[in-house]
């Protein structure tokens, strides 16, 4: 549609998105001032086994405005990567989390990377130098990845992913199932896990068909021999649907929130028997 106006000049930007773009603008600068002044920060949530047992957390960024409040990484991360940004804020959060969770032997941590990242060429050996630096062992953490970042990617990503799988990082499909061509990038990519889009655990109480369509998702997911874990898990009666589809690993709500790393510590300094769920 033409936005041509009264004096027969086209203008890209209509008042509203004019708007909306600024808006924009201001959250990239606020954002560029919170990663310098640290009001940037992670929150990791359980991932549990079929007895409620945590065997990983995955990290996730918080970001605090002083005036705006917590601002969702759904709503700063898309202009991260627009701006470029991103590859600063990913170099901390990899810095923050091998800090933070070096020393939690007994768990695995999963990682969130943007396609912007992976596609950058040189970007696992970045990441490489920092584990080696830290001293953490890389079969430890997982990279998650969503289709969209794979998908349509040049060569530079599929090194990315080969060399950090060759290093011993795990690579996780996040998102499962959201995508175009979940199947193919299975095919062509070394993934080592799925995680099962969120929307589909929470229509599962909805739909009769979803429950068909994850324990689909879950039988290849076997017949390609990789783990499958379900994310945004908030009631007993979905898990108990997971369990019935055959997947036995589950993040959400109803297994634990996500939390500042103290409080994951807090939590496995208790007996193994007071982690379980009921
Ligand atoms: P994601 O990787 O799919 O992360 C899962 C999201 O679901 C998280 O939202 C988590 O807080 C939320 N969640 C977990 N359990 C439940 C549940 O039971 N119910 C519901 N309704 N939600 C649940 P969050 O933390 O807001 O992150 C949103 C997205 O932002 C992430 O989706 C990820 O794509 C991106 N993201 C977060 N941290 C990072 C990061 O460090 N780097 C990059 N590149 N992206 C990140
Ligand atoms: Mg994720
Ligand atoms: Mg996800
Ligand atoms: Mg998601």
């Amino acid at each position: 549609e033409s936005k041509t106006q009264g004096r027969g000049r086209a203008t890209f930007f209509e008042p509203g998105m004019d708007e909306a773009f600024r808006a924009r603008r201001a959250i990239e600068e606020n954002l560029r001032t919170a990663l310098r002044n640290g009001a940037l920060r992670l929150v990791y949530q359980p991932q549990v086994d079929i007895a409620g047992e945590a065997w990983g957390v995955e990290a996730l960024l918080r970001w605090s405005h002083p005036n705006l409040g917590e601002i969702s990484p759904e709503v700063f991360i898309p202009i991260a990567e627009e701006s470029g940004l991103i590859m600063a804020i990913g170099e901390f959060v990899l810095g923050r989390v091998f800090e933070e969770t070096g020393s939690w032997r007994h768990l695995r941590v999963a990682i969130n990377v943007s396609a912007i990242q992976m596609r950058t060429p040189g970007y696992a050996a970045q990441v490489i130098q920092f584990a080696a630096k830290a001293g953490i062992d890389p079969t430890r953490y997982e990279i998650e990845l969503t289709e969209t970042a794979l998908l349509g990617d040049g060569p530079a990503t599929a090194e990315n992913v080969d060399l950090l799988r060759r290093v011993g990082f795990s690579i996780v499909l996040d998102d499962f199932g959201t995508g175009y061509s979940s199947l193919s990038l299975l095919h062509r990519f070394q993934v080592d896990k799925i995680k099962i889009d969120r929307s589909f655990i929470s229509s599962l109480d909805e739909a009769e068909e979803v429950e068909g369509l994850v324990s689909a998702i879950v039988k290849l997911a076997k017949s390609f021999r990789l783990g499958v874990i379900a994310e945004g898990v908030e009631t007993e009666e979905q898990r108990q649907q997971l369990i019935l589809a055959g997947c036995t690993e589950f993040q959400g709500f109803l297994t634990g929130r996500p939390m500042p790393a103290p409080d994951i510590e807090e939590l496995f300094e208790m007996p193994a028997i007071q982690r379980r769920l009921a």
